[in-house]
């Protein structure tokens, strides 16, 4: 059995999942609407990926015999003003979630865990690649800043980003 405080924090950690999945999904529609395809499917693909993450802990936490407790999400911006603005976005966000993982991984190991604490692993890893990407992506769009044809180059190479199941969910599938 997982205790009563691990299985909250988990909960409130998959809203936080669904509700990053939710902003990703915002970012896709905004710049599919924009004629930014390339982008648009960079987010919906980041859509998909936040998706699996809270379906990693809703099956981890079923895992423990705990209760997964769905609750309500909130509400996400619906317009950034450039690509640029949204990647800024981005990378505050996945430093919030980087923040979050930290704590569960603090409170995991207070309540001595240490099955939840592994599995955090996996996340702690993930939230380097994260802000890596997003720090990556905004580090090119001040490159390109105005450069219009720039712009294009790099939307038609964000068009090419495939999703891949992450590797905790594709062992339990
Ligand atoms: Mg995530």
């Amino acid at each position: 059995m997982i205790s009563p405080k691990i299985q909250d924090a988990i909960n409130a950690q998959i809203n936080a999942e669904f509700w990053s999945a939710y902003l990703y999904l915002s970012m896709g529609m905004h710049f599919e609407a924009e004629g930014h395809t390339g982008i648009a499917n960079w987010f919906r693909i980041q859509f998909k990926e936040e998706q699996a993450h809270a379906e990693i802990f809703i099956n981890y936490l079923l895992s423990r015999g705990g209760r997964v407790e769905l609750k309500a999400i909130a509400d996400v911006p619906t317009t950034w003003e450039s690509p640029l603005a949204a990647y800024t976005d981005t990378l505050a966000h996945e430093e919030k979630v980087t923040a979050l993982i930290n704590n569960l991984y603090a409170l995991a190991e207070a309540e001595h865990d240490y099955a939840t604490r592994g599995k955090l692993d996996w996340f702690v890893a993930e939230q380097v690649e994260e802000e890596e990407t997003a720090k990556s992506l905004i580090d090119r769009l001040k490159l390109i800043g105005d450069n219009g044809l720039a712009l294009y180059m790099l939307d038609q190479e964000l068009a090419q980003r495939v999703y891949n199941v992450p590797s905790p969910l594709a062992a339990k599938a």
